[in-house]
């Protein structure tokens, strides 16, 4: 990984935005085909999963992590979030990736078929896109009152800081059932409030019966076809089945209801969102977007639709690009 020594009138092939998982991929492929390309990155490298929960395991077993074919060496069936740093940070620097960390992308204009891309701290320009920015930066908010209680997180960490505290986890998917698990193995009094009625069927099938179990025991509180109504500092209103109110005591809110991709970026862009799922407008052949020259790589492509692309299934966005590219 390292900084070039181009002018700044130079003009790159592409600036890919975003140092995730298939933006790296994205750079790994230019390279190969020899063309000039600058990687992007606001904040550390692979920042999504760098902010992952600290004890989690991916649900791909390690092969499908790869990237480019490079072997991703884990001796667990599931790689932990650290062997996943581990390959992806080797993978930048001995391929002597040229990533720029902490430095956001901000605005890109274009004129004459060229693109301008204005930065935190400096101005590139380039002939093409890759917008590779994924949708782990804004969460979903539950839009009620006391939301933005200091008590409230909407990424969760370690479960350490949450011993011998009464938790409510908001959400019944993967994230949520990790924090509810863990949290209650470390002593923590956890409740989950679901909108469903039951916990998510997407839950990876070897947890979904430890937290199934957990609650019918009673160990882990649920309340289904439940929703937060108000949080204030010591307690949460829930409503249950739209008509009973209930108000539990509490000290945290883990809201783990999703994120979703920054769409106003898109849209400044120029890239329409199609129908309610906001789907970006691109050609699934070469991954160009409605606006010439702007390509969409990795889990940004589904719009609302978060888990219709992951790192196993969007790997193959970085050749399809770079072919197209090479092609034009
Ligand atoms: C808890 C959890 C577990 C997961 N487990 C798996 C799994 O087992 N297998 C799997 O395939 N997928 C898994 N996923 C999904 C997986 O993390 C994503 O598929 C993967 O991170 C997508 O890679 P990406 O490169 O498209 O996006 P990201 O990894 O999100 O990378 C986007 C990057 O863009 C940067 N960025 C954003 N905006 C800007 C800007 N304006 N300027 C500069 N940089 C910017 C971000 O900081 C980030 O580093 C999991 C996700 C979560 C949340």
């Amino acid at each position: 990984m390292q900084t070039n020594n181009f002018k700044s009138n130079y003009i790159y092939d592409l600036i890919i935005v975003g140092a995730g998982p298939i933006g790296i991929a994205c750079a790994l492929e230019a390279k190969k085909k020899g063309l000039t390309y600058l990687v992007i990155e606001k904040g550390t490298l692979v920042n999504s999963l760098y902010h992952y929960p600290s004890n989690m395991r991916f649900f791909s077993s390690s092969e499908k992590l790869e990237i480019d074919g490079i072997p991703f060496i884990s001796k667990n069936p599931k790689p932990s979030k650290e062997e996943a740093l581990e390959y992806y940070r080797r993978i930048a620097t001995a391929n002597k990736l040229f990533i720029n960390l902490f430095e956001k992308v901000e605005k890109v204009t274009k004129a004459n078929d060229i693109f301008t891309v204005n930065t935190s701290k400096k101005q590139y320009q380039a002939k093409n896109i890759v917008i590779a920015t994924g949708f782990y930066d804004i969460p979903n908010y539950l839009n009620v009152k006391g939301e933005n209680l200091p008590k409230v997180f909407h990424y969760y960490k370690n479960p350490h800081y949450f011993a011998g505290q009464q938790v409510i986890v908001v959400g019944a998917s993967n994230s949520s059932v990790d924090a509810a698990l863990e949290i209650y193995r470390k002593g923590g009094k956890v409740t989950m409030v679901i909108r469903g009625e039951a916990i998510g069927e997407r839950v990876k099938y070897w947890v979904k019966p430890d937290i199934e179990n957990r609650i019918a025991e009673g160990s882990i509180k649920a309340y289904y076809r439940a929703e937060i109504t108000e949080i204030r500092t010591d307690e949460v209103d829930i409503c249950i089945d739209k008509k009973i109110s209930k108000t539990i005591a509490n000290n945290f809110v883990l809201a783990l209801t999703g994120y979703r991709p920054n769409f106003d970026f898109l849209q400044k862009l120029g890239i329409e969102l199609l129908g309610t799922h906001k789907i970006p407008n691109y050609n699934p052949k070469t991954m160009e977007t409605n606006v010439k020259g702007i390509y969409l790589a990795g889990v940004i492509c589904g719009g609302l639709e978060t888990h219709k692309w992951f790192i196993e299934n969007s790997r193959v966005h970085a050749q399809t690009i770079i072919s197209a590219i090479g092609n034009n």
